[in-house]
């Protein structure tokens, strides 16, 4: 720091020593013409020059700068006071402590630097208040699905963010969709396999990546937010219509762990939720759960008169493929085969595994002679996929059997009833094994008259 009072005293007793000696030298070359000094009079002058030095730093000099630095010490002070107060300050508050000072004030470039200092105070000020929103946001118990939700409507609201998609990897490495937000495009691509290996944010340039928006705004940049905890690895994917500014690249970063954990903890509350109504192995719904599902389906079927088709699968010569090949190709099969499954059904369909490598599908709104043709394709689509466990292949079929509840069975008692159009479509299962399998039969009452 400066000794200001050292520096001036310095330069105050320089300047009388000097004014003090030149006086008496100008005033006698040029107004006595050259009449020598008088010892006396140079003594009175540099006396005289040294007290008027002395009056012009105590009275002048020290008088302002004293007002000047109060000055400063009172924006210093309130800025104190701010800060001390208790959390509940305004924003507004912080804004009014700018200074407005014009150019040629002693104070501008003092004030300029002090309202940079305000400027970033309140950014962090606004800074705290969002991480605070966010981590009460991120607290709630919720599916990484509704969190994700939120979250986006609070980045529209607070930076304008225009597009969101989110991506999570498994404990197996397979990347799911969580959410995509206002984007044509969600599909799993290698350009989002590739951003699961970025450590920090990353900022995109459109120009690099194509991308289209559902509302037809034009993104600008895009932003990449990896999240990782100890057993999540997700990415979230931003977009705006213009650059991110550093405060927002700034907030995220500083949000990432709270991020990353709260995403954990929304993906531990779903695995939560689905154990209790899905198979862990297959995904499908599970008995207890799916028998409910089934007894709604009747009663919606019920009051808007459609037809229903119930059919129940079992995988041929399963012990043999659990022999042949292991209990872990046995389990893959039974995965595979599940999706292909729901991948043929509609989303108002019901699919459940009802025993070990059984699965009962219910289809709603189809009569026999849909039923006939979805069932016949889902056999078909698993004796034509490649089951391949380990490098080797498996050969899979199933057998299906099934009943078409026509509407008129479908009465108020239905719901009650739904353990008949099991048995049926059992019996019908039944009869395709003995008809050497690999086939789709439909109940008919006349069915086992043959044998
Ligand atoms: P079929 O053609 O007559 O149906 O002959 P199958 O060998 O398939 O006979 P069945 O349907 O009675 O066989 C059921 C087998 O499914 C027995 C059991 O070991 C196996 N299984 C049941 N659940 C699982 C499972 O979760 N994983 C594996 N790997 N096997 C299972
Ligand atoms: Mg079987
Ligand atoms: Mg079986």
């Amino acid at each position: 720091m400066v000794n200001i009072k050292k520096k001036l005293i310095r330069d105050i007793a320089i300047m009388s020593v000097i004014s003090g000696i030149a006086a008496p030298i100008v005033i006698h070359r040029f107004f006595l013409q050259g009449h020598p000094i008088d010892p006396l009079e140079f003594a009175t002058s540099l006396i005289s020059n040294f007290i008027l030095g002395w009056f012009i730093y105590y009275v002048i000099v020290r008088g302002n700068l004293k007002e000047y630095f109060d000055n400063v010490t009172d924006i210093f002070r309130r800025i104190r006071r701010v800060l001390e107060g208790s959390k509940a300050h305004s924003l507004e508050e912080i804004k009014q402590l700018k200074i407005e000072a014009q150019e040629d004030d002693f104070i501008y470039e003092v004030s300029k630097e002090i309202n940079h200092f305000i400027e970033n105070l309140y950014m962090s000020e606004i800074l705290d208040n969002y991480q605070r929103e966010v981590g009460k946001l991120f607290a709630t118990l919720a599916t990484p699905e509704v969190l994700a939700e939120s979250f986006y409507n609070f980045l529209l609201e607070k930076f304008g963010i225009v597009a969101m998609a989110a991506y999570m990897k498994d404990s197996e490495g397979v990347t799911t969709r969580i959410a995509c937000f206002n984007f044509k495009e969600c599909q799993i691509t290698d350009f989002i396999e590739a951003c699961f290996s970025f450590k920090d944010l990353k900022l995109i340039n459109v120009s690099d990546v194509e991308i289209e928006l559902l509302d037809k705004t034009n993104v600008r940049e895009l932003l990449i937010v990896p999240l990782t905890s100890i057993d999540v690895k997700a990415i979230l994917i931003l977009a705006k219509t213009t650059k991110f500014s550093g405060f927002e690249l700034k907030f995220l970063r500083k949000i990432r762990d709270l991020m990353s954990l709260g995403l954990t903890n929304a993906r531990n509350y779903k695995r939560l939720q689905e154990e209790s109504y899905l198979d862990p192995l297959t995904k499908l719904y599970n008995r207890r759960f799916g028998m409910r599902r089934f007894q709604e389906l009747i009663s919606l079927a019920e009051r808007e008169n459609k037809p229903l088709a119930v059919g129940m699968m079992d995988i041929d010569d399963f012990k043999k493929i659990n022999d042949t090949y292991g209990h872990l190709a046995g389990d893959y099969v039974l995965r595979t085969l599940s999706s292909i499954v729901k991948h043929h059904v509609r989303d108002i369909d019901l699919v459940l595994r009802y025993g070990g490598e059984e699965i009962l599908m219910v289809l709603f709104n189809t009569d026999k002679y849909d039923g006939e043709k979805v069932f016949e394709r889902i056999r078909e689509s698993i004796e034509k996929h490649r089951f391949e466990f380990e490098g080797k292949l498996i050969k899979v079929t199933v057998s299906i059997g099934w009943y078409p509840i026509p509407p008129e069975e479908l009465t108020e008692n239905a719901r009650n009833n739904y353990k008949e159009f099991i048995k049926k479509a059992d019996e019908a299962l039944y009869k395709a094994k003995k008809l050497g399998k690999n086939r789709v039969i439909c109940y008919s009452p006349k069915m086992n008259e043959n044998n």
